[in-house]
């Protein structure tokens, strides 16, 4: 069994794919193909965004906004300190300062009312100049954007969501990856919406910010790619990516996001008396890039993964070690004491297979491995 089974996905829609892929074979235009604009603009239409840039990845999304913000040192940028790596990662870059903070343990989002205890520390504290919020839809839920908003609208701060896991899902119809003043996403093969490599894009409504993106994504280039003004960057989607993503985002569209919803309320109904299963707030829609549950503690997590693993049920642990612990931020200072459900979820939570070509009885089969090794 699979984590995610991208092969069986490959032989659904293997007709379309490898058609797409040969016409870019006999275009020969690798790079910054047709297909490279049909998918910018058909990214823009399903997120309902005025605007989308594809790039390299999740990663150079995010730093390619941040510099468009113009974050850097002397920056306070708010982070949930319970996500992956590059949403802090890319904010140290910039040379400004991450303040972590913790998340809602129901939702595993960024908690707004300490994200407004925290904005306003910083201003009290007067030392950084509150810039941004990166919000993330972890495991494919949005982050509770009209909530944020509210919060960052009182500072005056912005908003990038980091819609990396994220794309798909929606708030009261909403698509994710139109909540941020930028919000960005990642194409790794493994994330809701994956191409067979590397690759992102970023949205925004915003006119002026989408044309110093595009500029900063090839090289800084003014009115063409040999006239530099700015220091930039070299991210692109390469075209045969492009043209993975065309079909994949179709099917998508038409019924793999339905289908995870229905994985998704199957294993919830199978599992919700025994486990604590993932809660989507009225008027949210997951698009399930993993489905977490939360389990007693350290030791009977560790239990439960060994006896899956004997079933042959692959099991991971998105995320073992919150942001404000990891060795890379051990020069840091934090207010711990505030960051504890986010150290607390770190121990207890499992996720299990999650995929759109999950069958029935491969669901019920890891339901009752859970259920009889609990
Ligand atoms: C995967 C991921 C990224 C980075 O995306 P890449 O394409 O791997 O660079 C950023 N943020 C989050 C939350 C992610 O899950």
């Amino acid at each position: 069994m699979q984590f995610i089974d991208l092969k069986k996905q490959y032989n659904i829609l293997k007709e379309e794919i490898d058609k797409s892929i040969s016409k870019v074979l006999d275009d020969s235009h690798y790079i910054g193909g047709l297909e490279v604009k049909q998918l910018a603009e058909e990214l823009a239409q399903y997120c309902g965004v005025k605007h989308c840039l594809t790039c390299g990845n999740g990663t150079d999304a995010l730093t390619i906004a941040l510099r468009c913000l113009g974050v850097g040192k002397g920056d306070a940028v708010f982070v949930p300190t319970f996500t992956f790596f590059a949403s802090a990662e890319t904010v140290a870059l910039e040379g400004a300062t991450c303040i972590f903070v913790d998340v809602d343990p129901r939702t595993f989002n960024i908690d707004s009312v300490k994200l407004d205890k925290a904005i306003s520390k910083v201003i009290k504290e007067g030392k950084l100049n509150p810039k941004c919020v990166i919000a993330v839809d972890l495991f494919g839920q949005p982050a509770d954007f009209p909530t944020i908003r509210k919060v960052t609208d009182k500072y005056g701060l912005l908003i990038i969501e980091d819609g990396a896991q994220g794309f798909g899902g929606s708030i009261e119809g909403k698509k994710a990856c139109s909540f941020g003043d930028i919000s960005t996403t990642s194409f790794f093969p493994a994330k809701p919406l994956g191409c067979y490599g590397d690759g992102g894009a970023i949205f925004t409504d915003n006119d002026e910010y989408y044309a110093l993106m595009s500029s900063l994504a090839v090289h800084g280039k003014g009115s063409y790619k040999y006239d530099n003004i700015r220091i930039g960057y070299n991210s692109r989607l390469d075209t045969i990516q492009a043209a993975i993503l065309l079909p994949k985002l179709h099917a998508f569209d038409n019924y793999e996001l339905r289908d995870r919803n229905k994985i998704a309320e199957k294993y919830k109904q199978l599992l919700e008396k025994e486990f604590i299963t993932p809660y989507v707030p009225q008027g949210f829609i997951s698009s399930w890039a993993q489905y977490t549950i939360i389990l007693d503690n350290l030791e009977q997590r560790e239990r439960i993964q060994a006896r899956l693993k004997e079933n042959g049920i692959p099991t991971m642990i998105y995320y073992p070690i919150p942001m404000h612990k990891q060795t890379a931020f051990s020069g840091y200072n934090f207010n711990v004491d505030d960051l504890k459900e986010a150290e607390n979820l770190c121990d207890r939570v499992l996720s299990i297979p999650m995929h759109p070509y999950l069958d029935n009885e491969t669901i019920e089969f890891i339901a009752n491995s859970l259920i009889e090794s609990k």
